[in-house]
């Protein structure tokens, strides 16, 4: 068995312009420096997605102040290039030095109409780019009241996994809809157990190896108060933040937990 190292991921969403990103990684950085000097060393990974108009300022100061921080795209195009108006590549994304990339954000399944095999074929792109991709997936209430917690998700994910094979490098976040954005968060109960049938989905799809390796994050209303449960889950290895991502407090507060 592989130890994983866990990922503490701030979705930005449409917040933060390019300025105001250079002030919060570098308010993130000392903050995270600090806590790191009171609580002890954090084992955690910690990641920003920036809008892409600020992604070469983060790309700079991380490079020039050498941080332990890194960052990602929040979509990218199932295109190289071509006539895509408003699109963004992966190759884009990677001479950025982003790291990661997410995929099927429920606020783009939704409001940008994303199909399970277009993200399927977004995460091909990723992983050919040499993008780690973070494949977001999570039920609605209506479909745990129709379906149960763990269908929708795994449906989700065999289909975004349709075109991939091998060994890829790749983190999937369990986000119900439900609790994104809402205050409601799952129970660490109810994200261990949808985490846990998503690693065996992923055993039966790629192998053990791949299952064994590959980072399960939650997501949904996760705040520093809430964290240390879902910490606590032995399939869950981190988690996506949105709203609670926008306060370096708050946030480099929830990136400090141990798993
Ligand atoms: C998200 O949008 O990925 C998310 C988890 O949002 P929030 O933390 O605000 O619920």
């Amino acid at each position: 068995k592989v130890a994983r190292v866990p990922l503490i991921a701030g979705n930005w969403k449409l917040n933060l312009d390019h300025l105001q990103a250079i002030a919060f990684v570098q308010k993130l950085d000392w903050t995270l420096k600090d806590a790191r000097h009171e609580y002890g060393i954090s084992g955690s990974e910690v990641a920003v997605f920036p809008p892409f108009t600020d992604l070469r300022s983060v790309q700079n100061l991380v490079a020039a102040d050498k941080l332990s921080i890194v960052f990602g795209g929040q979509d990218l195009s199932e295109h190289d290039s071509g006539a895509f108006t408003g699109e963004i590549s992966g190759a884009f994304l990677k001479a950025l030095d982003c790291t990661y990339v997410i995929i099927g954000h429920s606020e783009r399944r939704t409001l940008h109409s994303e199909t399970d095999e277009q993200l399927g074929r977004k995460v091909v792109a990723a992983l050919k780019h040499g993008l780690v991709p973070v494949l977001c997936v999570g039920e609605t209430a209506e479909d745990l009241e129709i379906h149960g917690p763990s269908a929708v998700p795994v449906a989700q994910l065999r289909a975004a996994l349709a075109g991939v094979s091998g060994t890829p490098n790749l983190v999937v976040a369990y986000e119900p809809v439900w609790a994104i954005g809402s205050g409601q968060a799952a129970t660490a109960e109810q994200a261990e157990q949808v985490a846990a049938t998503l690693r065996a989905t992923l055993a039966e799809l790629l192998g053990e190896e791949v299952a064994d390796a590959t980072r399960i994050l939650y997501g949904g209303s996760v705040k520093s108060t809430n964290i240390a449960g879902f910490m606590r889950q032995p399939n869950v290895d981190g988690a996506l933040v949105g709203g609670a991502s926008l306060d370096v407090t708050e946030f480099a507060s929830i990136a400090r937990f141990q798993k």
